[in-house]
């Protein structure tokens, strides 16, 4: 043993080992902190929450016992004045019921503010460095059709959780935001000039000119030239074939040959399913969709119309980001995510 200390090469392993077991520990110690701050946020949140339904079904009582007091007629003096105490006792008692309870709902306000807080800061930590060099797990969130009068919100909340995403965004659109997007360090793609199928897809110089115009719209408002894009409908749309047969075959082979890297998607939000679909049947489509996927492309849409989908997104990054996926921008060498050609 005394032979290993006195050697100097072991003694500087030694220490190296020390040294990076001081580290772990220091790292676990401080994964273990802020996961225990969020168990015991948590934790409150539970009990602010069930105070607050038990006061709200005393509340509940209070208000039947306070009809049936209003219900019962008597004529005996005493009788009505004994009905009528307790009526004020009752009354009274709602009033602080409904006070205490009003208090309840602002703390539990508060605490699920710090609650997700407290996520975006771990999942912006997350994020550091590690998205772009990571070659599994990785999610990207796209955005089309923009931008609208929701990029803004987007952009907001992508920023909160230190995360970058992705718009394909069209010339018809709100042009003054693009340059919001890139500034911020999200990806800009080339989905459409006009996103007129009967125009776009009657046949392929219609296309190369409408990608060329949006390609130029772009590159005037952020300096930047698109080198991604999004075919409107996806690669599998079957919509083109009613104006140009095969087409979609063509520029499957044609684009990534001029230069860009299209990409579809292999997890649908459903946004677009319906003028206004619910935030909760959003959030659920894009997580069921994710499970089991190593990598992911998401599809969502930045129209004005589109409200639920800008509530959804906090729920959407928290609850792929639990299921062990990292956020990244779209580049042109992620190419992938393509669906099968149907025309
Ligand atoms: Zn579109």
């Amino acid at each position: 043993m005394m032979q290993f200390f006195k050697q100097k090469n072991n003694l500087i392993f030694l220490f190296i080992i020390l040294l990076l077991l001081a580290s772990l520990s220091g790292v676990s110690y401080f994964a273990y902190a802020k996961h225990a701050s969020y168990v015991a946020l948590s934790a409150q949140t539970a009990d602010v929450t069930s105070a607050m339904n038990e006061a709200q079904s005393k509340i509940d009582e209070l208000t039947k016992q306070i009809s049936d007091y209003n219900a019962k007629q008597t004529q005996n003096e005493s009788e009505k004045a004994e009905l009528n105490s307790q009526l004020e006792e009752a009354l009274a008692e709602k009033d602080r019921l409904q006070k205490d309870n009003d208090a309840l709902k602002t703390k539990l306000e508060k605490l699920n503010a710090k609650k997700r807080k407290d996520l975006q800061k771990q999942i912006a930590l997350k994020n550091t460095d590690q998205a772009d060099t990571a070659t599994s797990g990785i999610c990207y969130l796209t955005f089309d059709d923009g931008p609208s009068d929701n990029t803004l919100k987007i952009l907001d909340i992508l920023d909160a959780y230190g995360i970058k995403g992705t718009f394909f965004v069209i010339g018809t659109a709100n042009r003054s935001y693009m340059s919001q997007i890139t500034s911020r360090g999200h990806a800009i793609g080339l989905h459409s000039a006009n996103h007129r199928y009967d125009i776009i897809y009657d046949d392929i110089n219609s296309y190369l000119k409408d990608i060329k115009q949006i390609s130029d719209i772009v590159y005037k408002q952020t300096g930047i030239r698109g080198n991604i894009m999004r075919f409107p409908g996806g690669s599998s749309n079957k919509v083109s074939e009613k104006f140009c047969r095969g087409i979609m075959s063509d520029l499957a082979v044609r684009m990534p040959k001029l230069g860009y890297s299209y990409f579809d998607w292999n997890v649908d939000s459903g946004d677009a399913d319906a003028v206004l679909v619910s935030k909760d049947t959003i959030v659920k489509r894009v997580l069921t969709g994710a499970k089991g996927k190593d990598s992911i492309c998401v599809l969502m849409h930045d129209t004005t119309a589109k409200t639920t989908t800008v509530e959804a997104l906090p729920d959407i990054i928290e609850g792929l980001d639990a299921m062990g996926f990292r956020f990244a921008p779209l580049t042109a060498d992620a190419y992938g995510f393509h669906q099968n050609i149907n025309n």
